[in-house]
């Protein structure tokens, strides 16, 4: 029941990104590891309505 919509709002780990919507990276176990963008860095609509 996974939806691709942005629910987190975090740092991203890739890119000096602060509150930008991200996703949660995990390795092959299942354990969290990083964030990044949701959309990928550099992409405005991960911006939230902040700025
Ligand atoms: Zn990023």
């Amino acid at each position: 029941m996974f939806q691709e919509v942005p629910n987190q709002v975090g740092c991203c780990d890739f890119c000096e990104n602060q509150n930008v919507f991200i996703k949660e990276f995990e390795d092959p176990f299942g354990v969290h590891v990083m964030n990044g963008c949701f959309y990928g860095c550099g992409d405005k609509r991960n911006e939230t309505e902040k700025g």
